[in-house]
């Protein structure tokens, strides 16, 4: 591989790029809504595949509308050293969540070419269909596919609220790739990533080493009580499921502070009926959200919440069905290329610290088929998934140089 430590990307090109992308959908407060498979994704995905085009890239597109942007290798039949992101945002979304990560693997191509690298491995960007689960639920579909979470069948079938597929809308926007998704073997997957949380900021670091996803558990609940009139109905006879729920609230959240720093639990939707103003309300619907990146405490909190639950369920006088519907184990990224990023923060002489992503992310289901690691960036205020959602060029420009060290360090 190339030495030496004048390797960096233009920082300047990359920003610069970003901008552009970010007019295709631009908000009125400063965000972007480009949701997927909508016309302005479609715009999007084209000027992205005209700019590869023009950075000498051949360019894939597989069943589930991923892109696959390549730069041959000395050795084009070894498996790729790829990296990636999304291009679909959130409907008040931001400018950096997802395009950063799709551009910056751009910036890396278009580096290579200016400074005459030749890599062993051919280099790919990916854009991967869908991550936000926006408009069509769940989220991160195409880049599950790809792993084998879902079948095609299942990806392609994903309706938005009109009843119109991903398959469909792949067809319309002519991004429905005639390449099988997934059954590709990658040397190693990097993604580049706006933090989308205050730690970075906060501590006054510019590299985030991510060494991998938490396990998150989603449960939804259903409170029974009964209905009955707010007047003559006296305290100790109600049975009240709002009451009920309420002390779950406040149990989910005494878990969460008991486990912390790693822990996050979320009560994220009640729905309460009738929700009458003078009805002692009869039935609630709520869910809950846990995460961890250990699978003891993750465990723990599961067993503390289900025997919290019951206790409170004799106590308030209500009955309470718990229905667990998400499972994911913590999931460690791969040893290599956390250290490829590692050493490309520290060869450069950037701050860096060890961080567990948060959110779900593509990496987290290239995970399960190929070596994977992520790079974080602080973001102003830990603040995405909003239009104000922003990073500082340096930290912009710093992620990239990481991600062409990691990359460079993989394909040889
Ligand atoms: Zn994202």
């Amino acid at each position: 591989m190339a030495e030496g430590h004048n390797l960096t990307i233009n920082g300047d090109r990359l920003w610069d790029s970003l901008m552009e992308m970010a007019k295709i959908g631009a908000t009125e407060k400063g965000g972007n809504c480009r949701l997927a498979l909508t016309d302005l994704d479609r715009e999007g995905r084209d000027l992205f595949v005209r700019w590869c085009e023009e950075a000498g890239c051949s360019i894939r597109i597989d069943r589930m509308g991923n892109i696959f942007a390549r730069r041959p290798g000395r050795d084009d039949s070894l498996a790729p050293v790829m990296t990636g992101s999304h291009l679909d945002t959130q409907p008040t979304g931001g400018r950096f969540d997802g395009v950063y990560g799709v551009l910056a693997g751009l910036e890396v191509v278009r580096s290579l070419n200016d400074m005459n690298i030749e890599t062993e491995r051919p280099v790919e960007v990916a854009v991967w269909t869908n991550e936000e689960g926006s408009r069509f639920a769940p989220s991160m579909i195409a880049s599950a596919v790809f792993a084998g979470v879902y079948d095609l069948d299942f990806g392609l079938a994903c309706a938005d609220e009109d009843g119109k597929t991903i398959g469909e809308e792949l067809e319309r926007i002519g991004y429905a790739g005639d390449s099988d998704c997934g059954g590709q073997e990658i040397h190693a997957f990097f993604e580049t990533h706006i933090e989308q949380g205050p730690i970075l900021e906060d501590e006054g670091i510019t590299i985030g080493v991510v060494t991998g996803a938490q396990g998150q558990k989603w449960y939804e609940l259903e409170i029974e009580g009964q209905e009955s009139h707010a007047g003559p109905t006296p305290m100790p006879v109600r049975r009240d499921a709002l009451l009920g729920a309420s002390r779950v609230v406040e149990l989910v959240n005494q878990i969460g502070l008991a486990h912390a720093p790693g822990a996050c639990a979320t009560v994220g939707m009640l729905n309460v009926h009738p929700n009458s103003r003078n009805v002692i309300p009869g039935r609630v619907f709520m869910t809950i959200d846990f995460r961890h990146p250990d699978p003891t405490a993750l465990a723990t909190m599961d067993q503390t919440m289900r025997a919290g639950v019951a206790e409170i369920a004799e106590r308030s006088r209500v009955e309470i069905g718990v229905k667990q519907i998400m499972d994911l184990e913590p999931l460690p990224f791969d040893e290599a290329c956390v250290a490829s990023v590692q050493k490309g923060a520290d060869d450069i002489g950037y701050s860096s610290r060890r961080i567990v992503s948060g959110a779900g992310h593509d990496a987290c289901n290239i995970a399960r088929v190929a070596p994977t690691s992520m790079i974080f960036i602080p973001c102003i205020d830990g603040i995405s998934h909003n239009e104000v959602e922003d990073a500082k060029p340096e930290w912009i420009h710093a992620g990239g140089n990481v991600l062409l060290r990691a990359m460079l360090e993989r394909a040889g």
